[in-house]
């Protein structure tokens, strides 16, 4: 027994950390504490200052549209997205591509036009933390009037006006970390959910990731620029459970493995969250989470400081307590998931009650959810990226339009 374990210590000895792999890590190697990290209540304060519902609001309206891949109006809300973006001085690139889908009707099948989204703020091309959403809506059939508010247009402009209120604290101070967003197309199926039929965008950008050097040092990829959180320490669990032969020697020289990134994507946010009977998000997976707890954790202390709209709070929006079932719900972060980038999924479960109905519009949307739901995110965002909410920034920040 003794010997096995001094073996699998001079095992991980051997292993070289993640760091002399990975020019990235060495040039910006920070672990602290969440303790160290957390806002404090004046920050938290200052945090629910910068909400601005009609600013949110301008970012939303433009996507509360139909928008199935490769339309038109698909088209109008991918550039709303990008100009949104850009003029708050992000940049931004399009991942473009061609896929078949299956045949749906005589209107839907052959291959489709996919892009997706990726907007970045970081000052040197490190790690970042990545936000993400599916901007499109799904398809029906050529009259369906499904528009998806809640799937995900929401959450989608959540992303965005996280952005435009953390942009000038990004501009201003020194953040080490970054900050991205995925503005993922094609998540939904287009006729029955499979593994080819789904996660059109994550699926492709996920492997573009994968095979794409990093701009800063070849023996990184792409995906090495999602940011690591702690020390790499011991062999990713959901790693082990799934039984597959990530963990190889190669893997780590070609520097594919990356176990300590972190990759939020929400979904499904909109509908009334805290009531008795209403749904609410999980804590599903073992290896983020003590960051989803921060998450939870910035609800709770808002709740307790009296900064949270009022609402029914019979429960929390997300759920702290552990429920691992990693994989259990198919959604952009798998693909990532799947190549060892840390992830949480925030997404209330079951299915808010106007899933997949043509009644998922405007009138679905709770606007004192998403007020508080604006808050917390927020909170955790900045918490995250060790940003000082309190030391306002000089220069007026470059908002929207
Ligand atoms: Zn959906």
């Amino acid at each position: 027994m003794e010997r096995e374990v001094s073996a699998l210590l001079f095992c991980l000895l051997l292993l070289p950390p993640l760091s002399s792999l990975c020019g990235l890590s060495q040039q910006r190697e920070r672990i602290r504490d969440a303790k160290e990290r957390e806002l404090t209540d004046a920050e938290l304060e200052a945090i629910v200052d910068l909400n601005d519902i009609d600013r949110f609001d301008e970012y939303l309206q433009p996507m509360l549209v139909r928008r199935v891949s490769g339309s038109a109006a698909h088209a109008a809300v991918r550039q709303h997205i990008i100009d949104s973006l850009e003029s708050l001085g992000w940049t931004v690139e399009t991942d473009d591509f061609v896929d078949a889908i299956p045949e749906v009707d005589d209107e839907m099948q052959g291959t489709l036009n996919f892009s997706n989204v990726i907007g970045t703020w970081n000052r040197d091309g490190g790690r970042n933390l990545v936000l993400g959403c599916h901007y499109e809506s799904k398809y029906f059939s050529a009259t369906s009037g499904f528009m998806g508010a809640t799937d995900s247009a929401v959450s989608c402009a959540i992303l965005i006006d996280i952005a435009a209120s953390l942009t000038p604290f990004l501009q201003e101070q020194q953040i080490e970390t970054g900050l991205q967003l995925m503005f993922f197309d094609g998540e939904e199926a287009f006729l029955r959910w499979s593994s080819e039929d789904s996660l059109y965008g994550s699926r492709h950008l996920a492997q573009l990731w994968q095979d794409t050097p990093h701009p800063l040092n070849d023996s990184c990829t792409m995906l090495d620029s999602i940011v690591r959180r702690r020390h790499f320490h011991a062999i990713p669990p959901h790693l082990v459970f799934r039984g597959e032969k990530k963990l190889d020697e190669a893997g780590i020289q070609r520097g594919i493995f990356v176990p300590q990134e972190l990759l939020v994507v929400l979904d499904l946010f909109g509908t009334e969250l805290g009531c008795s009977g209403c749904t609410r998000v999980l804590n599903f997976f073992e290896i983020t989470s003590e960051t989803y707890q921060e998450i939870s954790t910035v609800e709770s202390r808002l709740e307790f400081l009296g900064l949270l709209e009022p609402h029914q709070n019979d429960r929390t929006y997300f759920h702290p307590d552990p429920m691992f079932a990693e994989g259990f719900l198919e959604d952009d972060h798998i693909p990532f998931w799947e190549r060892g980038v840390k992830v949480i999924h925030g997404m209330p479960f079951p299915y808010p009650p106007v899933w997949h109905k043509e009644t998922d519009n405007a009138d679905a949307i709770h606007w004192v959810t998403v007020e508080n739901l604006l808050r917390i995110l927020r909170g955790f965002t900045a918490q995250y990226l060790g940003i000082q909410p309190l030391s306002s920034p000089e220069s007026s920040p470059p908002l929207f339009k």
